[in-house]
């Protein structure tokens, strides 16, 4: 173990795909943590969801051992953070953990969205920045103009400047020194450092040890020996084992300020462990817990309903397993007329609620529906009262209503030129509103804009993707609220109120999203034998309507031949096709008319 002073603690920001992996294995094979066979195992991301779309969910801490070259041995602890600013809390808690950070820019790309939004949230937290130019070895690699968009846009000295190439590892070991020279090591002066206070920035759960907690070290120290208590969820509880990552797990004696590591305890339950919890002995507790602690509040919701209603049980299971992993994922039951019983869920945002969605149907197996997600409203009431509203359902009555307000983010777009035009549209159509315009080099330009969180909740991105030929790159930080003017959209079906499809828009919108929907319904919906209104409603005043007109439905018309049973059948199955109907007044409506509607929508 080394003196505190020759602890480093750092953290990786990159764009996706400017090398952060890479380099990452590259120090750690460079440090002898990993060998030359384990190179581009991609060691770090080892969900298979993350694996796949270059994403990091967890923080991924390990540590390496390296002799400088002043002789001396160092600790060099990278925590890989999560990029994305759905896991904002997350990085600003691994950031939190650390004192450096690697600014990572491929030299064939320059500066982008996320390289932005990141470095925002580094200088924050007052981390030393080291700039690093990634893939010098390209053939169009541009050094200079991407030393000058780090020093123009991102405001970085690049007097030292540091060029790599993960891929050949040229330039791997300056960097290195430099990490040495320029990370400061960790201070403790807390209450003369003889109280242990650690900060928790991640956990995991683990089938058979239970909870294990990463921590950061921050005052004292944690042994096996000890009982800890934690600060905010005041849970106590008696460690089993503590260790540091090289990069599998291994128990050391103890872990010590400046330390970065994790710890077993008795405690089961990860609902019990909070991400930015701070944990201090039980004997000599400290008083005051470390700073930044933020309960998690999803910033997304949606219900999710298994398509086969008696799949319900192993969907609830699923959830329930889903939990164990990922503490900032919310849920309780909802029943819907429409689609029988399912779960609210809570997310932090468009990327987490996606990968979720995308592990349940992979890793459980289970095929799901989700309704239209929605953010939260805080809605005023006349009486002073503010309700945080994500669910259509519970959108009180609107006299009642003073205003409303919706979440706002500040987002960064980067995108070329040429696609300047066709991006303002866009924003201005999504109710957004340009705030800056910087031109990065001769060919892009940087938009700050704000945008209303609810509109980039669908098809923003793809959208922005598509428009710019996949050139554009979007980060964005949340922006707190604004008063909006938002409604609530009901679906009237025979002058049925739709719960699956009741929605909070803006009233602008509030038109086109009410046609879509009814003329998708009337798609969907067989005719009777009488003709049904389909209507969107804003507090009882229709906004826009289509009818499914009567037809004598007459299912083996289509079968001229004269084979008897294979019309039989075919009746048959019309029969069994009832019981999964649901009932709307006087009309039927099987399940998968829905279903199909809320994918198209
Ligand atoms: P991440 O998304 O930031 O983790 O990026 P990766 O480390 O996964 O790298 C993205 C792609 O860039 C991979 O195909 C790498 O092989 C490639 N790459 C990474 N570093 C270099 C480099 O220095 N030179 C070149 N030519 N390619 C690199
Ligand atoms: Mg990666």
């Amino acid at each position: 173990m080394v003196h505190i002073a020759n602890i480093r603690n750092f953290c990786i920001i990159a764009h996706i795909d400017h090398g952060k992996s890479t380099l990452a294995d590259r120090l750690l094979q460079l440090t002898h943590t990993i060998n030359e066979r384990h190179f581009r195992d991609q060691m770090l991301d080892d969900m298979d969801i993350e694996r796949e779309r270059g994403i990091t969910i967890k923080a991924h801490p390990v540590t390496m051992s390296y002799t400088a070259k002043d002789g001396q041995q160092y600790e060099l602890n990278l925590i890989d953070t999560p990029g994305h600013v759905d896991f904002s809390y997350e990085v600003s808690r691994s950031m939190a953990a650390c004192e450096g950070a690697l600014l990572i820019v491929d030299a064939g790309q320059g500066v982008e969205a996320q390289t932005v939004a990141n470095t925002h949230l580094a200088m924050q937290h007052k981390l030393e920045i080291i700039p690093v130019i990634n893939k010098i070895d390209l053939p169009n690699a541009n050094i200079k103009e991407t030393c000058r968009q780090i020093e123009d846009i991102l405001a970085i000295s690049m007097e030292d400047e540091l060029l790599v190439s993960a891929k050949t590892g040229q330039g791997v070991d300056k960097l290195l020194e430099a990490i040495v020279k320029r990370v400061p090591p960790p201070s403790s002066n807390y209450e003369n450092n003889e109280t242990t206070r650690a900060l928790v920035f991640d956990s995991v759960y683990d089938v058979y040890r239970g909870v294990v907690v990463y921590v950061r070290v921050m005052d004292g120290e944690i042994t096996t020996e000890d009982n800890v208590k934690l600060l905010r969820s005041t849970k106590e509880t008696e460690i089993k084992e503590v260790g540091i990552f090289c990069p599998e797990p291994r128990p050391v004696k103890k872990l010590s300020a400046g330390a970065v590591g994790y710890l077993v305890s008795t405690i089961k339950n990860p609902g019990d462990i909070w991400i930015g919890d701070t944990i201090t002995q039980s004997k000599n507790p400290a008083t005051q817990p470390l700073p930044g602690f933020n309960a998690i509040h999803p910033m997304v919701f949606c219900g999710l309903y298994p398509v086969r209603t008696d799949e319900y049980e192993k969907f609830r299971l699923s959830i329930e397993k889903l939990t164990l992993n990922d503490a900032a994922f919310t849920h309780h039951v909802e029943s819907s007329v429409a689609l029988g019983f399912g779960f609210r869920c809570g997310f932090l945002g468009l990327l987490h609620m996606e990968i979720t969605q995308e592990r349940l149907r992979r890793e459980f197996d289970m095929d799901i529906i989700s309704t239209h997600p929605s953010v939260v409203f805080k809605i005023h009431l006349k009486n002073g009262e503010i309700m945080d509203i994500d669910n259509p359902v519970n959108f009180p009555d609107t006299t009642k209503i003073d205003h409303i307000e919706e979440p706002i983010v500040n987002a960064f777009i980067i995108c070329q030129n040429e696609h300047i035009s066709d991006i303002l549209k866009l924003v201005m159509d999504k109710r957004g509103s340009v705030m800056k315009t910087e031109s990065m080099d001769t060919k892009r330009v940087m938009l700050t804009c704000q945008l209303p969180l609810n509109e980039i909740l669908i098809d923003f991105h793809d959208t922005l993707k598509s428009i710019s030929h996949g050139y554009a790159s979007m980060d964005y930080e949340h922006g707190g609220y604004q008063t909006s003017d938002m409604v609530k959209l009901d679906i009237l079906l025979n002058g049925e109120a739709v719960d699956a499809f009741s929605c909070i828009v803006h009233k602008t919108k509030s038109e086109s999203r009410g046609r879509q929907i009814c003329n998708a319904l009337k798609e969907a919906i067989p005719s009777h034998m009488f003709s049904i209104p389909v209507q969107a409603a804003i507090n009882k005043t229709i906004i826009a309507r289509e009818t499914i007109k009567a037809y004598r439905k007459d299912v083996t018309a289509k079968l001229y031949g004269g084979d008897v049973s294979r019309k039989r059948k075919l009746l048959e199955k019309q029969k069994a096709g009832k019981a999964r109907m649901k009932q709307f007044g006087k009309v039927n409506v099987p399940q998968k008319a829905f279903i199909s509607v809320l994918k198209t929508i």
